[in-house]
């Protein structure tokens, strides 16, 4: 018999992702669910990896990051959010933003605090901060546009609260944050010792011509914020894993602590490359906004058909749909359903939430080709 084991997390299953990744491979079906791009990363990034694996850049990265991506990240911060940063001792270079989140729970939270997180959150808040022995607190988002309700945060704020994790733009529902937010925050947490933590890794996909609110914009949060980023998003290279984390001196020492016995460090040619990228081509991140507002406007469009119902995503490259004009089966069976027998795998949004609401709501992942938007929205306008 195998012997007993006292799980840490005993509720938790296999992620979402994997698991619809793996039917829609199963079916045969064409995968909307987990995010990520079925386009080519841009060439010339490709040749500058194969330059640097031949140079020979196959051993271990420094701890924090090669000096010369930490640089790049630093210059596209100041650029980006009038932010200067130290390379040396404010950027980290992390196996993608899911190490950064987690080794930045891990520094911070010690048993009995908590973590205000909104729901629906993306799946690694809440175990990672069991994990540190802290408490998540669910604070739902506001319906039908997902945006904050302040009082609630004001009303949860005790002195047990140690972070707050603020993800903008917004996966699963691609709402972002405005400037008035920021400064209801900056108001809530003045004079506490909460530290924020922003999940930016959509930093890049925003549309309308709004700007990214990141957390590194205002003195009075970047004093207190680590912010996150991944270039899995920015440079549709997902499986890279290599993210990074902007924090003052005094977090980014506690965060490395964790990070260099989670990780040490991140594959080196990637990062030699990614340099390289950021370096010759500044302009590219300016231009990614516009390249996934023109696939959001084509998958809106190709799904207005459709019974399903929606606004147009402000941010993310992902779409929430409503699909209770269809079916009021719970959405973790509709999605199922929709993989096995329609032949177009997305993501039940109910598995984001402590407590779901009675909507039905998918999430479609539109980082892809044309002939894959054509192919899935013709499916998905027959039921
Ligand atoms: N946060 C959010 C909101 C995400 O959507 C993702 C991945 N899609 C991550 C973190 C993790 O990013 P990475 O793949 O770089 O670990
Ligand atoms: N963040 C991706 C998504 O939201 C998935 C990442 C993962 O599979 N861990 O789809």
């Amino acid at each position: 018999m195998a012997q007993p084991v006292d799980s840490k997390l005993p509720d938790i299953g296999t992620t979402i992702f994997t698991v619809m990744s793996k039917l829609a491979a199963d079916c045969g079906a064409i995968n909307l669910s987990q995010g990520y791009p079925d386009f080519a990363v841009p060439e010339r990034l490709l040749e500058r990896v194969i330059h640097h694996l031949r140079a020979g850049q196959n051993q271990y990265a420094p701890m924090a990051g090669i000096p010369e991506l930490r640089q790049q990240i630093a210059v596209k911060t100041e650029h980006l959010y009038g932010r200067s940063t130290n390379p040396d001792t404010e950027v980290t270079v992390t196996s993608g933003a899911t190490e950064a989140l987690f080794s930045a729970i891990e520094a911070f939270i010690h048993p009995g605090h908590e973590v205000i997180v909104f729901d629906p959150a993306y799946d690694s808040y809440d175990p990672a901060i069991r994990l540190a022995g802290g408490k998540a607190i669910h604070i739902p988002l506001q319906t039908p546009g997902f945006g904050i309700d302040w009082q609630r945060v004001d009303d949860a704020i005790n002195p047990a609260t140690r972070m707050i994790i603020l993800n903008t733009p917004h996966n699963p529902t691609g709402a972002v944050l405005t400037s008035d937010d920021l400064s209801m925050l900056a108001d809530l947490v003045q004079n506490t010792d909460i530290i924020l933590l922003g999940d930016e890794v959509y930093e890049h996909i925003i549309f309308d011509q709004q700007p990214h609110q990141s957390l590194l914009l205002r003195d009075d949060l970047a004093s207190r914020s680590l912010a996150i980023s991944s270039f899995g998003k920015t440079i549709h290279a997902t499986g890279w894993k290599v993210g990074y984390c902007v924090a003052p001196e005094n977090l980014t020492t506690e965060f490395r602590k964790v990070h260099q016995f989670v990780q040490f460090c991140v594959v080196a040619p990637m990062q030699y490359a990614l340099a390289d990228f950021l370096a010759n081509e500044p302009e590219y991140v300016i231009e990614l906004p516009k390249f996934y507002q023109r696939k959001r406007d084509r998958f809106c469009e190709l799904l207005a058909p459709s019974r399903f119902t929606f606004k147009a995503s402000a941010g993310t490259y992902f779409q929430l749909v409503d699909y209770s004009s269809i079916s009021d089966e719970p959405d973790v069976d509709f999605a199922r359903r929709l993989t096995r027998e329609i032949g177009v795998a997305a993501i039940p949004v109910s598995v984001f939430y402590e407590r779901p609401p009675p909507q039905q709501w998918l999430r479609f992942c539109f980082a892809k080709g044309e002939s894959t938007l054509v192919a899935a929205t013709e499916r998905l306008c027959k039921i």
